[in-house]
């Protein structure tokens, strides 16, 4: 890794673009309807089709198909200015951008491709991708929604949890498994319409912790019969197609991560310059300034964690294992962030005239989704140790 030219430290012309506009967008669209949202879990299709009026939606996605084709630095920079302010908005792109729309442009078909790309950026179409079952969170390859091959169709059974944008969603990635003696390597992708006869989604009605301003739903397959032409990569690559929209997943809810720091940092900051307590402002003790200090010195690591990884993944390379330890370190910091600010806010932050409360309740999700904290460790620490050679250890070598 040391050959490679990693110019994490400064941003180019056409990142700083990307970024100013996000930042943009965000003040002027998505926080003003932020809270609001939360509150009273409306799923903002307007806040959304306004940055994909924008252009801000389809990040990597071709210019033949009404992207910008940005790398994974500047979408991480797209994903950091909305974590700033609406983790319900930066999660909605993830799904829509990093897991449905990247995607389909990598494994699907040209005409499913032509179908749905340049419709995905727009918003005028969205997308939700459908892994998670009751019994199947962590343990992917134990799923139990079935495709049965019939002629030249699939036929597909089951159910999913938890599946975000899926009451609106127009079209849905569904991961079924075609080889149950296969676990794993059965598992096949599929891309429909969610207009497909026995596609059925029903909301998810008990209020969550956060991003309750997210749609989210169980996803009902009954008899739903697909074209074989759906299918995207080989019968059994389902289980790489979903890893593979992970990594780039993964990484966007890393950055939002640092999004959602970088809002509780500059908060107690301005909270701190302005609030007096025993004569002095509260920034005058020394006690607020350890708070401040060591959450802007996990803010840096998180952020260089993540662009590491995005740069990486940028120069060509594989890059599992630094886009896991982005996302472990910056959704852990940020949760430990968002907890010391409440605190140092007082009382003020423990109701909704700020938003740090959202904040704490929005970052446990991404503590939680595409791979909670600890399958990110297992991905690390399997990294490091690498396959069992069997060799048996000789002492003192
Ligand atoms: C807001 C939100 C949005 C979501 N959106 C989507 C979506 O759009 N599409 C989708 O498919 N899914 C989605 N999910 C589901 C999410 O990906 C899963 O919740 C997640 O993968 C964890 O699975 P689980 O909930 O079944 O927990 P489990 O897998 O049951 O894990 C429970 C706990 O056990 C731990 N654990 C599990 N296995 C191990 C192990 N081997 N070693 C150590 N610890 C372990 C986990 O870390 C976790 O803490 C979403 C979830 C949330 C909360």
């Amino acid at each position: 890794m040391s050959e490679v030219n990693l110019t994490m430290f400064d941003l180019s012309d056409a990142e700083k673009r990307v970024r100013d506009l996000a930042r943009e967008l965000g003040e002027k669209v998505v926080r003003p309807e932020a809270r609001k949202n939360d509150a009273e879990r409306i799923f903002n299709r307007d806040v959304l089709r306004q940055l994909g009026a924008a252009s801000l939606v389809g990040g990597p996605i071709k210019k033949c198909y009404e992207g910008l084709e940005l790398g994974q630095r500047a979408q991480a920079l797209i994903y950091e200015e909305l974590g700033k302010i609406d983790s319900s908005v930066r999660g909605f792109l993830a799904v829509q951008t990093g897991l449905v729309a990247s995607c389909i442009q990598e494994w699907a078909s040209e005409e499913i491709k032509q179908r749905w790309l340049a419709d995905m950026c727009r918003v005028d179409a969205i997308g939700c991708y459908c892994l998670t079952e009751e019994h199947a969170g962590s343990d992917v390859a134990a799923m139990a929604t079935r495709a049965r091959k019939d002629g030249d169709n699939w036929v597909i059974n089951g159910k999913k949890i938890w599946i975000t944008n899926g009451n609106v969603a127009d079209v849905a990635l569904v991961f079924a498994q075609a080889d149950p003696e296969l676990k794993h390597k059965g598992i096949t992708a599929f891309c429909l319409p969610t207009s497909t006869v026995g596609f059925r989604a029903e909301k998810m009605e008990s209020p969550e912790l956060g991003h309750r301003g997210a749609d989210h739903a169980r996803i009902y397959f009954e008899d739903m019969v697909v074209p074989d032409s759906a299918r995207m990569g080989e019968v059994g690559d389902g289980f790489k197609v979903a890893m593979s929209a992970l990594d780039c997943g993964r990484l966007g809810v890393a950055a939002g991560a640092v999004g959602v720091h970088a809002a509780c940092l500059e908060a107690c900051i301005d909270f701190t310059r302005r609030r007096r307590q025993f004569g002095k402002r509260l920034g005058d003790q020394q006690m607020i300034q350890k708070t401040l200090a060591d959450m802007h010195t996990s803010l840096e690591a998180a952020r260089l964690l993540t662009m590491k990884a995005a740069s990486l993944k940028d120069a060509g390379h594989q890059a599992t294992k630094e886009v896991s330890t982005a996302k472990l370190y910056a959704t852990e910091a940020a949760a430990e962030a968002a907890h010391a600010a409440i605190l140092l806010h007082g009382g003020r932050g423990y109701n909704n005239d700020y938003p740090l409360e959202r904040y704490y309740r929005d970052i446990v999700g991404l503590e939680i989704y595409e791979g909670s904290s600890n399958i990110q460790r297992l991905i690390i620490a399997r990294d490091l140790l690498g396959r069992d050679q069997g060799q048996v250890l000789e002492e003192g070598k």
